[in-house]
């Protein structure tokens, strides 16, 4: 017997240590039952206590990696992480142009867990003018949010600005990740769409073991798109599974270790 599963393409960076990036990407896809394919933007070699090194792809590569999956088994949702180039962007822009790609989900990497950066300076413009006005959902952090609109944020209502401001860049919506800062006891997530606010609550799990969160939201979020759920439930979907992976406990590595994506 023969049937199709919906696939996710993730274009993102290679993670050496395995928690983050296209790996994550990998193991959160195929953990919910979908069919993941890759076009890798650069490779780091990494561990869970920093970036050693960072080598990255040409942007005719990752077009040519777009290419081949688009004509063969076409995904039916985009998962764009780590690009660090200017260049990068454009490429990805124009495959992503050319093939008609739907839901498209950007999550907006600039630095690591570990602190750090993973994009180079002037790439957050070219990543707003190039791949926001194609993104279904953007999946800023509080500290790419500020980057972003420009806006401080130590509230929630800060968090409210700094969406509104992101959401005119885009015509998707602009999930806002609390995990970082505002409340030290909750983990509550800002869904902007279309001027609406939508809180999406979530308790804050006390870890060091984080690496990879922000990429296993945004894989799982591509993943509920692409077996047509709207973006609402896509979310509330994708921060279940990150709150399960994260809960499980997985303790590896001597910094911020990986999530569990066998909970
Ligand atoms: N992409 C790559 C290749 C990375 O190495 C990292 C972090 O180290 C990220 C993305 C972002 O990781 P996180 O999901 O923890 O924000």
């Amino acid at each position: 017997m023969t049937y199709a599963l919906k696939s996710v393409l993730s274009i993102a960076g290679s993670d050496s240590s395995g928690g983050a990036g296209i790996q994550a990407d990998i193991k959160t896809i195929e953990a919910l039952g979908l069919f993941a394919q890759t076009a890798v933007t650069a490779l780091t070699a990494q561990n869970t206590t920093g970036v050693a090194g960072v080598f990255e792809s040409t942007p005719e590569f990752v077009r040519a990696q777009m290419d081949a999956v688009f004509a063969d088994i076409r995904p039916d949702a985009v998962k764009i992480g780590m690009v660090s180039s200017g260049d990068l962007v454009r490429a990805i822009a124009s495959g992503l142009r050319s093939h008609g790609a739907k839901n498209v989900v950007v999550d907006p990497v600039m630095v690591a867990t570990s602190g750090s950066a993973l994009m180079g300076e002037g790439v957050k413009d070219v990543l707003v003018s190039e791949l926001f006005p194609l993104a279904r959902v953007v999946t800023p952090n509080i500290l790419e949010a500020e980057a972003l609109s420009g806006v401080s944020i130590s509230s929630k209502a800060d968090m409210e600005r700094a969406a509104q401001a992101i959401s005119a860049t885009t015509p998707g919506a602009v999930l806002v990740k609390g995990g970082h800062d505002v409340d030290a006891t909750r983990a509550d997530d800002l869904l902007y769409t279309e001027g609406n606010c939508m809180w999406i609550s979530g308790v804050r799990i006390e870890t060091s073991n984080t690496h990879g969160t922000g990429c296993t939201l945004s894989s799982a979020i591509a993943c509920g798109l692409a077996e047509g759920c709207d973006v609402e439930d896509a979310v509330v979907r994708a921060k279940r599974y990150v709150a399960g992976a994260l809960a499980a406990g997985l303790d590896m590595g001597q910094g911020c270790g990986p999530l569990d994506h066998l909970w």
